[in-house]
């Protein structure tokens, strides 16, 4: 490998921003295939295996040892939505001095990145194996990437280089609790409501009673309430409650007609502290009309702050970031598939938080910097 490390770390996300890997598109498929035949490139044994239709992984064995220590990373990428609306094309790779641009760059191509240089960098220099891992449907859930590999493998420590503007080391993230709201009325002539039991009121007087949900105190678990309180400074005041955003409605017919039926999803994040049984319980005793069903459910997850794993993490990181900070994630990541079989499991990496999933999204250089010397000297301490 020639070149300063950041530099060609940075060409290489560039190189994979180019590539337009949407989730379940089939680009996804020419991401695993540049990965993989990088790898492969700087020696290392590398494969492509496909758990679930549509969903590649490009999967590296690296190293050997008693321990072994899995690197978790994605390809895909959330569409770019309105082209008009980025300043530089989406798909090109646009660097200058300070920033990488282009859907992905930040979620999660320049942590990617990161990820592939370190794993051929040391690749037999340290006395674990490593597992690297670039799945390709995080984006969409994860249930055919990262579900399996977590069943496939024991690793004593996950790594996963989600967004964190070099910064934010993720502990752990919030439950998901979506639902399906139905509520029925009875149709009549629009010029006789009273005729009629309108479905569209009988839902909106439920949504607005539910948004109550978003005040009750949820008690944080000992140990992880700094992380929560910690949070806010990443993702603002959403993350030590219940989340509360009614996203999509659907009901009536005709202008002149009284609704008699009206849908509702409605998208609940739940802190730590709380299981999505506890929460949907809340719901259906909080709405007085609709019926409730779970769309999609995931439990909260975090690894304990005090974990051996996350102290040496943080001493890396403080090695580089001024005051790095243990946080829970607002939203789901791949990582909870780890937690869920109670294999510590750290988040963090390159990436402005605030423009992932967003026009304009973009990755600081000095970023990408900081989370390659981060991991590499933690990486090279291991195992503690
Ligand atoms: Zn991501």
């Amino acid at each position: 490998m020639s070149g300063r490390p950041v530099d060609e770390i940075v060409r290489i996300a560039s190189d994979l921003v180019r590539i337009p890997s949407v989730s379940d598109s089939g680009g996804v498929y020419a991401a695993v295939d540049f990965v993989a035949a990088w790898l492969k490139e700087r020696g290392v044994k590398a494969r492509i295996a496909e758990y679930g239709k549509g969903a590649p992984v490009a999967i590296a064995e690296a190293g050997s040892g008693k321990r072994s220590i899995l690197l978790n990373g994605h390809v895909d990428v959330v569409p770019a939505g309105d082209p008009s609306r980025w300043k530089h094309d989406p798909f090109s790779g646009k660097m200058d001095k300070d920033y990488l641009y282009g859907r992905g760059a930040g979620d999660m191509k320049a942590g990617l990145a990161v990820f592939m240089y370190l794993t051929a960098e040391l690749a037999g220099r340290v006395d674990y194996k490593i597992i690297f891992t670039a799945v390709s449907d995080e984006e969409v859930g994860g249930a055919r990437g990262a579900k399996n590999t977590a069943e496939r493998y024991r690793p004593d420590l996950v790594l996963d280089c989600e967004a964190g503007n070099s910064r934010f080391i993720g502990l752990g993230e919030k439950g998901i609790l979506q639902v399906r709201l139905v509520t029925n009325g009875i149709s009549a002539h629009g010029s006789m409501p009273s005729r009629g039991k309108n479905a569209i009121m009988l839902m909106l007087d439920d949504l607005k009673r539910l948004s109550a949900i978003a005040k009750l105190k949820v008690r944080a678990p000992k140990g992880i309430a700094e992380a929560l309180k910690n949070s806010t400074m990443a993702y603002g005041p959403d993350v030590p409650i219940i989340s509360y955003n009614p996203s999509v409605i659907n009901g009536g017919v005709k202008i002149n007609v009284v609704p008699d039926c009206c849908e509702a999803y409605v998208d609940m994040r739940i802190p730590p502290g709380m299981s999505t049984a506890k929460g949907l319980g809340i719901v259906r005793s909080i709405v007085k009309s609709a019926a409730v069903t779970v769309h999609s459910s995931a439990e909260p997850n975090y690894t304990e702050p005090g974990d051996p794993y996350v102290a040496g993490f943080v001493k890396a990181a403080k090695r580089y970031v001024a005051n790095p900070i243990r946080i829970i994630k607002a939203g789901g990541t791949d990582g909870r598939f780890f937690r869920y079989k109670g294999i510590p499991t750290i988040s963090f990496g390159p990436g402005d938080v605030r423009t992932i999933h967003a026009y304009n999204e973009r990755a600081a250089l000095k970023d990408i910097a900081t989370s390659y010397k981060v991991y590499r000297d933690y990486m090279l301490a291991l195992p503690l």
